[in-house]
C-alpha cells in the first residue's frame, strides 16, 4: 500500500500581542501558495530578550480566534507554554516532531529575521529539520529574498500604541480578536 504522504506544517511562532490581520494573511500565504495543509500558531511564552507580553492565555486565545478563518486547517499549539520560560525554536521544534510524527515542518518568518535567524541557538540543526518560507515585510533589510511579495505594513507594536493612545485599530485587527481585547481591556483599551 503507498504510504500517505506526509502532513506539511507551517510552523507560524511569534509573540502575537496581538495578532492582526498581516499575520493572518501569511498563514493564507502559506496555504494558498505553498502547499502547506495547516498553519500552526505558536505563541511564545515568554519573550526571548525580556519583552513583556500580555499573558499568554490572552495571546492563546486572540490566536485561536485569529486562525478561527481557516478552519481545520489552523491550529494554535499550547507547546511553548509546555516547554516553559523562553523556549527557543529548535526545542519548540524538536518537541512539536516528537508529537507529530511524520510530519514536516516549515518555518513561517517574516523577512524581519531572516538576518537573526542564523543567530538562533541551533540554527544548523534547525535548517537540517525544517525548511524557511520567507514572508516579505515592508521595510525588512532585502525584501527580495522573501518568498512573498511584501505583506501590508502592520505590527502588533503599532496595533499597541494605537489602541493606547484610543485610536481605531478595526482595520488591523480581526474582528473577533479586538472583542477579546476590548472584553479584558488589554493594552490599555479605552471603553
Ligand atoms: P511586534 O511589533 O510586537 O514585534 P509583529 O507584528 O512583528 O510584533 P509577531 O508576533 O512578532 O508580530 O510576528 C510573528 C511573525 O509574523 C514574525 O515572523 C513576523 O516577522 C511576521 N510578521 C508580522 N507582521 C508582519 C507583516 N506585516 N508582514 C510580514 N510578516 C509579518
Amino acid at each position: 500500500m503507498p504510504r500517505p504522504s506526509p502532513v506539511r506544517i507551517a510552523l507560524f511562532g511569534g509573540s502575537f500581542d496581538p495578532p492582526h490581520v498581516a499575520h493572518q494573511m501569511a498563514a493564507l500565504w502559506a496555504i494558498a501558495t505553498a502547499r502547506a495543509d495547516r498553519v500552526l500558531w505558536v505563541p511564545c511564552h515568554r519573550h526571548a530578550f525580556g519583552k513583556q507580553l500580555a499573558e499568554f492565555h490572552d495571546r492563546f486565545e486572540m490566536c485561536v480566534r485569529a486562525a478561527a478563518f481557516l478552519g481545520e486547517r489552523g491550529e494554535v499549539s499550547r507547546v511553548e507554554e509546555q516547554i516553559g520560560g523562553e523556549s527557543r525554536t529548535l526545542m519548540t521544534l524538536l518537541r512539536l516532531r516528537e508529537e507529530r510524527r511524520g510530519a514536516s515542518f516549515t518555518l513561517l518568518i517574516g523577512a524581519d529575521l531572516v538576518e537573526e535567524r542564523t543567530r538562533w541557538a541551533g540554527y544548523d540543526e534547525i535548517s537540517r529539520i525544517a525548511q524557511f518560507l520567507v514572508i516579505g515585510r515592508q521595510g525588512a533589510p532585502r525584501p527580495g529574498q522573501a518568498d512573498s511579495p511584501p505583506l501590508p505594513a502592520v505590527s502588533s507594536t503599532s496595533i499597541r500604541a494605537r489602541i493606547s493612545r484610543g485610536e481605531d485599530v478595526s482595520q488591523l485587527v480581526p474582528a473577533a480578536v479586538l472583542d477579546h481585547v476590548r472584553a479584558r481591556g488589554l493594552y490599555g483599551w479605552r471603553t
